[in-house]
């Protein structure tokens, strides 16, 4: 869309580009003009023409020297549109090697300004691609690690059942790692399934009114279980007021945060929440107790299948954060991270109350 507006832009500055041309034009014909005339007041002088301006007879005399512009024109032509071609040319080579899959190619031209802001377009949206491309192989490396290491597990584990000769307690024990992998697989599933549908939303479609204290309260309410677990209490201050967006794509927004603090919490430990209108925005913010995170990890949690953990020791498989962000980024909110290592982490999501100017969520082709 920045690409747009600036390729629109420019459109109304291609002024110099046509006096450049009518320039070189102009150039041109003059030059055919005086090196047609000079050779013709040559061959005059010298005989080698018969007819003569103010002589007779003047039709062999026009058509000799009208042949003759045209050869010299059409030499130069040919000799001088080589030089302003070149940057064109250039930039047709460099498309060539983008199309052949060359993402890392650039053109430098100084002159003139427009061809310098095409370059510079260019370099610029091969930039973009190659990180694409990077993101893409990082994605599909994360992704086959992901699913193969608990499918190796639950091989091995199924192998050693199989056998027969196990003690009927580890042979439960087996069972449960094998039933809780296979949950694992599932979720990863379904993560990159929401994630995948979310990526490709543009815009919102199913955007209310609604009450989102209401929802934050049944999402604290479907996590009970682990913060019951861990002994985990909760400082609520919920504001009831509606704010305008998706129920569907606000509830993971809400979960994954509630439920990551809950992860990283101690156990016995305190989890604020405070979900109130500030302004025209709606912000929520959760603060933990728990270990924090890393300066250097902060910039990478909203990449896909980044965990600090590196032995993955901790459930969950890296995507909730980047889901959340692209859904923050779908309401044009903004989503805010305060952590130090061992004294917990604050996650803060504004979001305008009254909601963006399009209602309707619509999938991208
Ligand atoms: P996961 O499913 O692994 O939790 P997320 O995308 O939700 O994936 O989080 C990515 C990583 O960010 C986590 O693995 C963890 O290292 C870090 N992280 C997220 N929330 C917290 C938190 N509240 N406290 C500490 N670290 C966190």
């Amino acid at each position: 869309m920045r690409h747009i507006k600036r390729i629109s832009r420019n459109a109304k500055t291609n002024i110099p580009i046509v006096l450049i041309s009518t320039g070189l034009v102009f150039i041109l014909l003059l030059l055919t003009m005086i090196i047609s005339n000079g050779i013709i007041i040559f061959c005059v002088n010298s005989g080698f023409i018969t007819g003569r301006p103010g002589g007779t007879p003047l039709l062999p005399f026009l058509l000799q020297s009208g042949i003759l512009s045209i050869f010299i024109g059409v030499i130069l032509t040919l000799v001088l549109s080589h030089f302003p071609l070149r940057p064109v040319s250039r930039l047709i080579n460099a498309i060539h090697a983008v199309a052949a899959g060359n993402f890392h190619v650039k053109i430098r031209i100084k002159h003139p300004k427009e061809f310098r802001e095409l370059a510079e377009s260019f370099n610029q949206m091969t930039d973009e691609l190659a990180g694409i491309e990077m993101l893409r192989s990082d994605f599909i490396n994360n992704f086959s690690h992901e699913f193969r290491t608990p499918i190796m597990s639950v091989q091995g584990f199924a192998r050693l059942i199989k056998k027969g000769d196990l003690p009927e307690k580890d042979r439960i024990e087996y069972l449960d790692i094998i039933i809780s992998e296979c949950q694992r697989l599932a979720d990863l599933s379904s993560r990159i399934l929401d994630l995948s549908k979310i990526d490709s939303l543009t815009m919102l479609t199913d955007a209310e009114m609604y009450n989102a204290a209401e929802q934050i309260r049944s999402s604290i309410l479907m996590l009970q279980q682990k913060w019951e677990e861990k002994g985990i209490c909760f400082d609520l201050d919920l504001e009831d007021r509606e704010i305008n967006g998706s129920p569907a794509l606000l509830k993971h927004v809400w979960v994954n945060l509630i439920d990551n603090a809950v992860k990283f919490s101690p156990p016995g430990g305190k989890i604020s929440l405070r979900a109130v209108c500030s302004g025209d925005n709606f912000l929520f913010q959760i603060r933990d107790e728990g270990k924090g995170i890393r300066p250097e990890a902060r910039r990478k949690i909203f990449d896909k299948f980044y965990q600090d953990d590196l032995s993955h020791a901790t459930e969950g498989c890296g995507l909730g954060l980047s889901l959340v962000k692209k859904v923050v980024e779908l309401h044009r909110g903004t989503i805010r991270i305060e952590s130090a290592p061992g004294q917990g982490s604050t996650f803060t999501v504004t979001l305008p109350c009254h909601g963006t100017d399009t209602v309707s969520l619509r999938q991208s082709e």
